[in-house]
């Protein structure tokens, strides 16, 4: 058996890692501070006795006794309403987390895996997005904070492996959506939703034309599984590339919840990239033929139902 520490592990991905390590035999060991984590994404899991929750910030020093085999660093505000509402926090434990979980590893001997970002590639000048691409980043605008964080984050991963030896991986996450996003967390799939359900127009901002490509929350969870367990030290993109604009999903959601609801343009957030679709080749090639098989109509379906069904608790 094997135990691994999830940061962010009561957050929308980190739950569904702590889930599957679970179901592969893993002891998890649980951290989160509850900033934008929820103990609701969680307390199913409290009765296993394989899983620990640890209630703490990772950019404080990070102490956990016995082995530890794995580390998933996946604690960060990930929403661009959250990174904004907690703009020195988000570059806090990209940076210091980051460094504190780091050490752990190092410590423990254990191998390191980075929940790192699209974001990173900025509003990109290339298209679809290679791991080879630098981006195209402001460093000092609205979105900075998060996108700088990641790629510092990045940077201190590849130094502690080429200077420490440290076994590290590092995940660039494309839009990913599921069951447990917070239905007010701001980003477009539970907006969306929210809004398709309860009769209110959908806000599309801008003119809508801007691109996103959409990933069921359990084909990025095998897809990360799959990275941990490979040999492969340079950042991997895993997302969907089925690309298409915000006004096409948009249409997507009144057609697939059978809502008649309106759709209304609002002013596009500063900086909001224009275009993202992730090229999955690297993926395919070295995560034994990993792709998406979770199709946006099935995705969003249960996406609905999950809402749904909070929506009859709130
Ligand atoms: N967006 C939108 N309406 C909303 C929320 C978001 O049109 O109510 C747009 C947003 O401007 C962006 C895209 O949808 O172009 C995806 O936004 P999200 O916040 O989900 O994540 P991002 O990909 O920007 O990190």
């Amino acid at each position: 058996m094997s135990r691994t520490l999830i940061t962010g592990g009561a957050g929308f991905l980190g739950s569904h890692l702590c889930e599957r390590l679970l179901a592969d035999g893993h002891e998890v060991i649980c951290m989160d501070n509850l900033i934008t984590g929820s103990i609701d994404n969680i307390e199913h899991l409290f009765r296993e006795e394989r899983f620990l929750f640890v209630k703490h910030d990772v950019t404080n020093y990070v102490m956990i006794e016995g082995p530890l085999d794995s580390i998933l660093h996946f604690a960060s505000p990930a929403s661009p309403v959250d990174y904004l509402e907690h703009p020195i926090h988000t570059l806090k434990v990209g940076g210091l987390g980051t460094h504190n979980t780091l050490g752990l590893a190092m410590k423990k001997r254990a191998r390191f895996l980075l929940a790192s970002t699209s974001e990173v590639y900025g509003d990109p000048l290339v298209h679809p997005q290679t791991e080879n691409y630098w981006g195209n980043v402001n460093p000092i605008g609205p979105r900075g904070v998060y996108d700088e964080a990641k790629r510092y984050a990045e940077a201190m991963v590849m130094a502690y492996h080429r200077a420490h030896g440290t076994e590290t991986r590092i995940v660039r996450i494309f839009n990913t959506y599921g069951p447990r996003m917070r239905l007010h967390d701001g980003r477009v799939v539970p907006n969306f939703i929210h809004q398709a359900l309860t009769g209110q127009p959908l806000t599309v901002y801008g003119d809508g034309n801007q691109t996103r490509s959409f990933c069921y929350v359990d084909d990025l969870v095998e897809g990360i599984i799959r990275l941990l367990h490979s040999d492969h030290t340079d950042p991997v993109n895993i997302g969907n590339p089925a690309e298409m604009t915000i006004m096409q999903f948009a249409e997507a959601i009144l057609r697939l919840t059978g809502s008649k609801s309106e759709i209304v343009h609002e002013p596009l957030p500063v900086d909001d990239p224009q275009t993202r679709q992730p090229d999955i080749s690297l993926a395919k090639r070295v995560l034994g033929g990993w792709e998406p098989r979770v199709s946006l109509d099935e995705g969003i379906g249960r996406t609905v139902e999950y809402f749904r069904a909070s929506g009859r608790r709130e």
